[in-house]
């Protein structure tokens, strides 16, 4: 029997960590669920507001639930709340949320990474829990890393985007987080599979949960600008996979150096068109105030609702989009986009997965973000990026600890082939031992 959350222990964890932008008071109280699950804020469900982390989505309560939500509710799971994220999944240390910072599971004065930041810290803080996150460009794989957990990003396209709130329509995928592979495997069948009402929901192969992994590519692009600890843990992984048995292969990926850029001209450019639909006039925090011209009336609600970084990347986005700059930048980023798909899949002609660490340091500290520029935050990312440029599924996994920290590794396998991700992570945890926060149940 899996451990269910009392109303009490729930409070006293969310109090702790802020976890969640809206949950259910007693899980207790309610008969039948058979396992229990959380979904970021970013996706839409009943009995919930879905706010995307953002003020102006301010009670919007959807009247239905995203499909990846209403599939786990028909098999049995029990929702028990929405998650904290950065607004519109805008960050990746969950500190751009308008309902409270989510701290991390093994030290509050640190983050739990984002945009999943809520979702991860879940998974981590509650035995037997699957959470549902979403990536854009690493939101999945950052924050499990920071929080010791397994995450999964499918492929592009596996499972439906229906009923998410868009950041960026070409890259936004919905994926799971849980304590260990196995919650993966159980719930990735559920999730996944088209969906009429999803246009990129793809016609795909079966989930296929078998594969092999004989050879791994490490890119030489990905141990540069690596803190110590992580070089040190990742080098620890590779000779213990080696010792298993597997082939580490040392790769070139000259296109990783671009992707940092490539990401955040695309994604700003397509989250600049998605933010416009949110004006007072139709979802969330609605403006009253009608005695004055269209402009005025717009900018009043977003400047007063939209947070700082959201307002970066419409300014960025927008630019990059505008005529005189789009061949420039837009239309670049799309012509590099394809050369790092290409990138990878001539790795993939000799290696079954791509390993590198998921993020370059640990989970930083409070006051280690508030003296980052947004630039170094973006920066951050040069490792989960990639990835979710091309589409391909990708996994984060612990891999090592220092100072009680974890520190996780990110394994990408061509197109549908999640299989191979997950068997590589059930094998990875037969000799690696997780570790979890203590917390008195
Ligand atoms: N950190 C990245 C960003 O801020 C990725 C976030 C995401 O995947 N939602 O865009």
């Amino acid at each position: 029997m899996s451990f269910f959350p009392s109303a009490a222990w729930l409070k006293e964890l969310d109090e702790k960590h802020q976890l969640f932008t809206e949950r259910l008071e007693d899980p207790l109280a309610f008969e039948g669920g058979q396992f229990h699950f959380s979904a970021k804020d970013n996706l839409c469900a009943r009995d919930f507001q879905a706010r995307a982390g953002s003020l102006i989505l301010k009670g919007y309560r959807p009247p239905f639930d995203a499909t990846p939500i209403k599939r786990l509710r028909e098999n049995g799971g029990l929702l028990l709340g929405k998650t904290n994220m950065d607004e519109y999944g805008f960050g990746s240390f969950s500190t751009n949320s308008a309902y409270g910072i989510p701290r991390n599971p093994f030290d509050i004065e640190r983050c739990c990474g984002g945009s999943s930041g809520g979702a991860a810290a879940t998974a981590s803080l509650i035995r037997d829990h699957v959470a549902l996150g979403v990536s854009t460009g690493g939101s999945i794989s950052c924050p499990s890393s920071f929080c010791g957990v397994v995450g999964l990003t499918p492929t592009y396209g596996r499972v439906s985007r229906w009923g998410l709130i868009d950041y960026g329509n070409s890259l936004d995928k919905v994926g799971l987080i849980s304590r260990t592979v196995r919650d993966i495997e159980q719930y990735l069948p559920v999730i996944a599979g088209p969906d009429h009402r999803d246009p990129t929901s793809q016609v795909q192969p079966p989930l296929d949960l078998r594969g092999e992994v004989r050879t791994v590519g490490v890119p030489e692009e990905a141990r540069t600008g690596l803190s110590p600890e992580v070089a040190g843990a990742f080098e620890e992984a590779l000779r213990d996979l080696q010792r298993s048995g597997i082939v580490v292969r040392e790769v070139r990926m000259p296109s990783l150096r671009f992707a940092i850029s490539t990401y955040y001209i695309l994604a700003t450019s397509e989250a600049s068109t998605n933010l416009a639909r949110y004006c007072g006039m139709r979802f969330g925090a609605m403006n009253e105030n009608f005695d004055q011209g269209f402009n005025d009336f717009f900018s009043d609600t977003r400047s007063r609702d939209f947070g700082t970084e959201a307002k970066r990347r419409i300014l960025l986005g927008t630019f990059s989009r505008m005529v005189g700059f789009r061949n420039k930048y837009y239309v670049k980023a799309l012509q590099v986009r394809k050369q790092i798909i290409r990138d990878y899949q001539k790795v993939m002609e000799d290696c079954d997965v791509v390993l590198t660490p998921t993020m370059p340091f640990v989970a930083p500290r409070f006051d280690e973000i508030e003296r980052m520029k947004p630039l170094e935050m973006y920066q951050a990312d040069y490792l989960t990026c990639p990835p979710n440029l091309t589409g391909m599924p990708h996994l984060s996994i612990p891999c090592g600890y220092a100072h009680g920290m974890p520190i996780g590794m990110q394994a990408v396998a061509p197109h549908w082939q999640e299989g191979t991700l997950l068997s590589f992570a059930r094998s990875w945890e037969g000799s690696f031992h997780y570790r979890f926060p203590e917390v008195a149940e």
